[in-house]
């Protein structure tokens, strides 16, 4: 008797993928999620910006609220920088709102307040990179693409058993590679749904739930006992520690002095308390205020960590009168208890939120 024997192609490989992953997200798949509602490309772009390197139910509330005010691309780019940050405010990378803003008056500008329909000029756009080109062309479009975010990277990585950061340009390529070959042709917009579920669901980044997993018969980590080997974490480099002080101006109203950051770089557009980085500043600003030295008290030191170096700053209160001191452009007096529309770096936005506690 001759027994046929199926020979597993690569090509077959991707497929038996494919048709598992959809199968499980047929049953267990999210399909409730505020931007699977009529996922146009605005929609599908913005929750995909959000969700780069953020949680899914932190992002949620984020959601909501910018699109309960930005419904669409052309309200976006009629609003201002402060309105865009002040929706960010506490999401971080406030580089991604800035680019978001800059590409909604480009296509209002330039497209009538539409997207492009090629994938290639999608990627051309401000902040819009290979992957949220990719899910906007796949979820919105429903055309053929890939996308390969942080849980896209987690799951291949894992079931090919793909060694090296997928930071590291050699390993996003060959990453890339696998998520090119594995995206089907039909139901795309599913399969891009249902990779990124897998990853947030089940290949989760600590303690993934392979024995529940639809593609765990064929998955190299899990079949060689060691999945959260995958993907190699980022080679480790010591981050330096800057200092600096946090000038507290307050006026006999109970406002405080906030200025407005540069549009570019670190908290670019974002408002935030004058700073110094000596001591000695601190009594320069206090003449230049009409203050004796002794009115001002500094706080213990507090630490914020960006990507790339530790912030350890102290809060120093300096009572202020009168409060046209120091008018000017870009600079405004703030009340913790009437908040304004505009975007305010974290930890200024939580020493606020102290005040305003204190004050009941
Ligand atoms: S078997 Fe485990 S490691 Fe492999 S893809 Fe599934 S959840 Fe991830």
């Amino acid at each position: 008797m001759v027994i046929a024997v199926r020979k597993i192609t690569p090509d077959y490989h991707a497929k038996l993928f494919a048709s598992k992953l959809l199968q499980w997200f047929d049953l267990y798949g999210r399909k409730d999620l505020p931007w699977q509602h009529n996922p146009s490309a605005y929609r599908v772009w913005i929750s995909e910006v959000m969700l780069q390197q953020t949680q899914v139910s932190t992002v949620i509330p984020y959601y909501q609220r910018f699109m309960a005010s930005f419904p669409s691309l052309k309200s976006l780019a009629g609003a201002t920088e402060d309105q865009v940050l002040h929706h960010w405010s506490g999401l971080g990378y406030y580089a991604r709102a800035r680019n978001l803003h800059k590409t909604a008056k480009l296509l209002t500008s330039t497209l009538d307040g539409n997207f492009p329909e090629s994938l290639e000029e999608l990627e051309d756009l401000p902040g819009i990179g290979r992957s949220t080109a990719g899910a906007i062309y796949a979820i919105a479009y429903q055309k053929t693409a890939s996308i390969l975010d942080g849980n896209v990277k987690r799951v291949l990585a894992r079931h090919e058993a793909i060694s090296g950061w997928p930071g590291a340009s050699a390993t996003t390529k060959i990453l890339w590679g696998i998520a090119e070959k594995r995206t089907p042709k039909e139901r795309t917009a599913d399969y891009t749904q249902a990779i990124m579920d897998l990853g947030a669901t089940l290949c989760t980044r600590t303690k993934p739930r392979c024995q529940e997993c639809p593609v765990k018969s064929d998955c190299k980590s899990f079949n060689a006992g060691n999945p959260e080997s995958y993907p190699a974490k980022k080679p480790t480099k010591k981050i330096p520690t800057k200092t600096c002080f946090f000038l507290m101006i307050s006026n006999s109203s109970g406002e405080f002095l906030l200025q407005k950051r540069r549009s570019k770089g670190l908290w670019g557009g974002l408002w935030v308390f004058p700073q110094c980085d000596d001591e000695k500043d601190i009594s320069i600003v206090c003449e230049h205020l009409n203050q004796s030295a002794k009115s001002w008290t500094i706080l213990p030191t507090k630490r914020h960590t960006f990507s790339h170096f530790h912030l350890d700053y102290q809060p120093v209160m300096i009572e202020c009168d009168p409060q046209s001191a120091l008018a000017k452009q870009d600079i405004l007096w703030y009340n913790p208890n009437t908040p304004l529309e505009i975007g305010i770096a974290k930890p200024i936005a939580s020493l606020l939120g102290e005040i305003k506690q204190k004050r009941g």
